[in-house]
């Protein structure tokens, strides 16, 4: 792999790494397109990390299709796809990891253990046997996106970090190869996530929407806060204060309303 980097850096070409499971999708496809348009030497890499798993059964089931991968890679223009295994990744006991604090701690850091010291260490090791000028990640993964542009940053992985939008099927559930898990059944229910979501963005845009839409009115501050440490809410799981300052002529008027998430 290094050997085929430093052959296309001879070439003058700048180098684009798109980091995967593999069980390739449209969604991997936009990150490989993006990188296809934007570098010269595209490297997809398809390694289903075990140190990233919380949990041995994830790990089983997770779905794999190399030949199927390769030939999506190719049909796409990739210049190279690296497949190691986990004993070529992990030779030894590994002694070394990358943590990346704060970013890292809640919502999916707290859900799955370990998970984030598992990608962050997989992708700094990535970096540095495919010493991209630009790397791929879809905004899918956002909190995933936010740990590894920390990474690049406090670490000095001299690549550009490239967030790619969400890809969706026709009915908006976000693609995943995990998808391929669904029976029909649930996945008929999936699309409910996505609609929550755009549910959730259209009523808090209608709030803002009312007071910015007055002239009038200057908004200091529209929050959802926790009602006893009104501290930005953690959870949507429990009631929730929605708080507002705004400004009307030189007069500040505030109000809040207890909203009981049933
Ligand atoms: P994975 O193989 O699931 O680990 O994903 C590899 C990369 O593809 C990550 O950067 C993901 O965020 C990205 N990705 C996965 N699914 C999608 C999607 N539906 N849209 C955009 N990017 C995605």
């Amino acid at each position: 792999m290094r050997e085929h980097v430093a052959s296309a850096r001879t070439h003058r070409l700048t180098i684009g790494l798109v980091p995967t499971m593999g069980a390739l999708h449209e969604g991997h496809g936009a990150l490989l397109r993006r990188a296809r348009e934007e570098t010269g030497y595209v490297v997809a890499t398809i390694f289903v990390n075990p140190t990233q798993f919380d949990r041995p059964d994830d790990f089983q089931k997770y779905p794999r299709d190399i030949d199927a991968d390769l030939a999506f890679c190719e049909r796409l223009g990739v210049d190279a796809a690296f497949a190691p295994d986990a004993k070529e990744m992990y030779p030894g006991e590994i002694m070394t990891s990358v943590d990346v604090t704060g970013v890292s701690a809640r919502l999916e850091g707290e859900f799955r253990p370990g998970h984030f010291r598992g990608v962050a260490t997989v992708v700094a090791k990535l970096f540095n046997i495919i010493p991209a000028d630009r790397a791929y990640f879809g905004e899918k993964d956002a909190q995933q996106l936010a740990v590894i542009q920390k990474m690049a940053v406090d670490l000095n992985f001299p690549v550009t970090i490239v967030p790619v939008p969400t890809v969706r099927e026709p009915d908006g559930l976000a693609m995943s190869s995990r998808n391929q898990r669904l029976t029909p059944e649930q996945r008929r229910i999936a699309p409910v996530i996505y609609k929550a979501l755009c549910a959730a963005e259209r009523s808090i845009q209608a709030g803002l929407e009312l007071l910015s839409v007055v002239p009038e009115i200057q908004v200091e501050y529209f929050e959802a806060v926790d009602p006893t440490t009104f501290e930005p809410v953690e959870k949507m799981a429990g009631p929730v204060r929605i708080v507002t300052a705004v400004r009307l002529g030189d007069v500040r008027l505030i109000d809040n309303l207890l909203v009981s998430i049933r």
